[in-house]
């Protein structure tokens, strides 16, 4: 089970000191629960300074794709392993809707982060009017392998899968657990297509889209449903915490 928080573009300093300290501070063992906060870039340092040493893993919400170069105002791999990242957040729907991002975009993003050893946590995930047309399963599935196809297995643990439905996120509005864990079981057999069958049935997929602690134990007790990329509620420790304390109740092995 992975809870990763994605703090968007938002805190400022003292606010992403104060929010890291506190889950630092206030996260009891939390086992087989692996953490990850995905601060905005001008804060990696900072957090990765107070979460060092404790269970909790910093990540990047982006990252480009060259090693080095005249890429005015973008962050390299090389750049996130050197302020401590282990994680980078690939693909997001906010990249690919104002940024541009395509599947060929991130697929280069994953081999370079993969190169560099940072786990990519690559998100998919369709737009209520492609699940509307009944698209879904479509969509996701293009976005998997686009985004993998021809990507060596990295290891387990390595690479992470984050099935987010655009019509969920920052909306209030979640994917039944039945609507996700459907998702994620055919996001697993596209995996299996991609890697052998039983790396696939070791990769995390995490769910997506106004996860809170509320809804948390039933989506996170799905059996395809191995953790969750929290936005709105991870920019409080307590709601964040509720999250990986229901992560803990529902990891198995
Ligand atoms: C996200 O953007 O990754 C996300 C899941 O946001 P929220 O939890 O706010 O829906």
């Amino acid at each position: 089970m992975l809870i990763a928080g994605n703090w968007k573009m938002n805190l400022d300093m003292s606010t992403a000191r104060q929010l890291a300290g506190s889950i630092r501070s206030s996260l009891e063992d939390p086992g087989p629960v692996e953490v990850v906060l995905c601060a905005p870039f001008v804060y990696l340092d900072a957090v990765y300074g107070l979460v060092h040493g404790s269970p909790i893993s910093v990540g990047a919400q982006n990252m480009h794709a060259e090693d080095a170069g005249a890429y005015t105002g973008e962050i390299s791999a090389s750049m996130l392993r050197s302020v401590g990242c282990s994680h980078v957040i690939l693909g997001h729907s906010e990249r690919r809707q104002y940024f541009g991002e395509t599947d060929k975009s991130v697929r280069d993003k994953v081999v370079q982060a993969v190169r560099h050893g940072l786990v990519p946590v690559v998100c998919v995930g369709e737009l209520l009017d492609e699940r509307d047309k009944g698209e879904a399963e479509a969509v996701v599935a293009r976005q998997v392998r686009g985004a993998l196809e021809g990507v060596a297995y990295p290891g387990r643990g390595k690479l992470v899968i984050a099935y987010e439905p655009v019509w969920a996120i920052g909306t209030g509005r979640t994917a039944s657990p039945e609507q996700a864990q459907a998702m994620h079981a055919h996001i697993r057999t596209e995996l299996s297509g991609l890697f052998s069958e039983g790396d696939a049935a070791r990769i995390d997929i995490l769910y997506g889209g106004s996860m809170k602690p509320a809804n948390a134990d039933d989506l996170l007790s799905q059996p395809d449903i191995n953790g969750g990329l929290i936005g709105g509620a991870s920019l409080e420790a307590a709601p964040f915490l509720s999250i990986v304390r229901a992560a803990m109740r529902a990891d198995r092995p």
